[in-house]
C-alpha cells in the first residue's frame, strides 16, 4: 500500500512546472549565500551551538513544574513540555485564579486558549500532543539501564522489561500491572528490547486534525508541513511531498536547516543582546541611585553646615543686642542709683540742719536743699520714668536659606 502511495507522491512532484522549480531553486541558492556570509562571520558561535551541552539537554527532560524527569510529556503550542498531570494542575489553578479565556505557559507566558468548563481541563491536557523529543530523550536515558523508574523513585533497584510509550517510563512487571489497571489499558506498552532495537516503535503515527481516520503520513518539503493523504492532495498538490516512513533520510540535510539554524542563532543573539542591555540598564540605574544617595548625604552635610552658620550668626547678633541693651540698662540703673543716693544725702542734710544748724545758717541751707529737691523732682518728672521690660526675640522670617 505505502509503496503505491509513494509512487503517487513522486508523480506529483514530477508534475511540477519546471519554471516554478527553477525559481525556487535560485531563491534557495540566494538564501544559502546570505547564510554562508553570516556563518563565516560567526563561525565560532555556530560550532558552539552544534556541540550540545549535556546539562542543557538534560534540562529538556525535566518538568519545570515538578522539577523531575517528566511523566507523560505533553507539549503546549510554544513547545514547552510538562508532565500531563502537572500541566493539568497548572491549568486548573490558572483558571481558578482568573476569568480570562486563556491560560499562560508556566515557562514563557505564551497565551493558550483552553475550554472554560473545568471538567474539560483534564481532557484538554490529554489532547495535548505527546513530546516525542522528550520521550526519546527519556528513553535514551532510561532504556539502556533497564531499571524500573517507579521503583527507583521509591529507592528500589528493579529490572524493567516494559516501556510505556505514553508516560515515557520504564516499568517493572509489578508496576506494569498496577499501571495498566490504573490507566484501563489505554497506554501503549512495549518490550524494552524491542524499543531499543526500533526507537520509533513507541510513537504511534498521529491522526489528522481534520480527517480523524487518516494518519499524518506525508511531509511537504516546501511548506515543512506534516499532513494526511487528503490534506496533501488538497493543500500540497503542487508541492514536493514525501512519505515520512520512507523518505526521511534527507531531512537533516535539508537546505532549510541552514536557514533555521541561522534564524535561531540570530534570535538568540538578539535576545542575549537585549538581556545584556537590560542588565546594563539595571546596573546603570543602581549606580545612579547610589550616587544620588551620596548626593543626598552631601546635601545634608551642606544643610547642617548652613544651620551651624546660621546658629552662630544668630547667637552673635543676639549677643550684640544683649550687650547693647545691657549697657543701656546698667547706665539707667547707675543714674537712678545716683539720684537715689543724692535724695538720701538731701534727707540726711535736712535732718542735720534741722537739728544742729543755727537759724541763720539753716535758712540758706534749707533754701539750697529745697532748691535741689525741686530740681531732682523736676528731673525725675521729665524722665517720665517707667519700667520697660526688654523683649529680645530671634526671628527667621526674613532670612534666606
Ligand atoms: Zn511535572
Ligand atoms: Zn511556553
Ligand atoms: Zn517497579
Ligand atoms: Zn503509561
Ligand atoms: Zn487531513
Ligand atoms: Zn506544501
Amino acid at each position: 500500500m505505502s509503496s503505491v502511495k509513494k509512487n503517487d507522491v513522486i508523480k506529483q512532484s514530477e508534475k511540477l512546472p519546471k519554471t516554478t522549480k527553477l525559481e525556487k531553486g535560485s531563491a534557495k541558492a540566494q538564501d544559502l549565500g546570505k547564510g554562508k556570509k553570516k556563518d563565516s562571520r560567526k563561525k565560532s558561535t555556530a560550532s558552539e551551538g552544534d556541540n550540545m551541552d549535556p546539562a542543557e539537554v538534560n534540562d529538556l527532560v525535566v518538568c519545570n513544574l515538578c522539577k523531575q524527569d517528566m511523566c507523560s510529556p505533553k507539549h503546549l503550542p510554544c513547545l514547552h513540555t510538562f508532565c500531563e498531570t502537572c500541566i493539568t494542575k497548572h491549568i486548573k489553578q490558572e483558571k481558578a485564579q482568573s476569568t480570562n479565556m486563556h491560560v499562560v505557559c508556566p515557562t514563557c507566558e505564551y497565551h493558550i486558549s483552553v475550554p472554560r468548563a473545568s471538567d474539560e481541563t483534564k481532557t484538554f491536557a490529554e489532547s495535548l500532543p505527546v513530546s516525542t523529543l522528550v520521550s526519546s530523550l527519556l528513553s535514551k536515558k532510561d532504556l539502556l539501564q533497564k531499571k524500573c523508574k517507579r521503583c527507583k523513585q521509591h529507592g528500589r533497584d528493579t529490572t524493567a522489561d516494559n516501556w510505556c510509550a505514553y508516560c515515557a517510563q520504564t516499568l517493572c512487571d509489578e508496576h506494569l500491572e498496577y499501571h495498566l489497571s490504573l490507566t484501563s489499558n489505554r497506554h501503549p506498552v512495549f518490550d524494552v528490547d524491542e524499543v531499543i532495537k526500533n526507537p520509533d516503535i513507541g510513537f504511534a503515527s498521529k491522526k489528522c486534525k481534520y480527517h480523524e481516520k487518516e494518519d499524518m503520513k506525508l511531509f511537504c518539503n516546501d511548506h515543512w508541513n506534516i499532513c494526511c493523504n487528503i490534506c496533501s492532495k488538497r493543500l500540497h498538490g503542487m508541492c514536493n511531498t514525501c512519505l515520512i516512513e520512507h523518505d526521511t533520510s534527507t531531512i537533516k540535510t535539508h537546505s532549510e536547516i541552514t536557514n533555521l539554524k541561522r534564524k535561531l542563532e540570530s534570535i538568540s543573539t538578539h535576545t542575549e543582546k537585549m538581556r545584556q542591555d537590560i542588565l546594563s540598564n539595571i546596573e546603570a540605574m543602581n549606580k545612579q541611585v547610589s550616587l544620588e544617595k551620596e548626593n543626598i548625604k552631601e546635601f545634608r552635610i551642606q544643610i547642617n553646615k548652613q544651620l551651624d552658620d546660621l546658629e552662630q550668626q544668630l547667637c552673635h547678633e543676639l549677643d550684640h543686642v544683649h550687650s547693647e541693651k545691657l549697657k543701656e540698662l546698667e547706665r539707667e540703673a547707675h543714674i537712678v542709683d545716683m539720684k537715689h543716693q543724692t535724695s538720701l544725702m538731701y534727707k540726711t542734710m535736712l535732718s542735720v540742719v534741722l537739728k544742729d544748724a543755727s537759724n541763720i545758717q539753716s535758712l540758706s541751707n534749707l533754701a539750697d536743699i529745697r532748691h535741689n529737691a525741686h530740681r531732682l523732682e523736676d528731673e525725675l518728672r521729665l524722665d517720665k520714668y517707667k519700667l520697660q521690660k526688654i523683649a529680645i526675640q530671634v526671628s527667621l522670617k526674613s532670612r534666606d536659606f
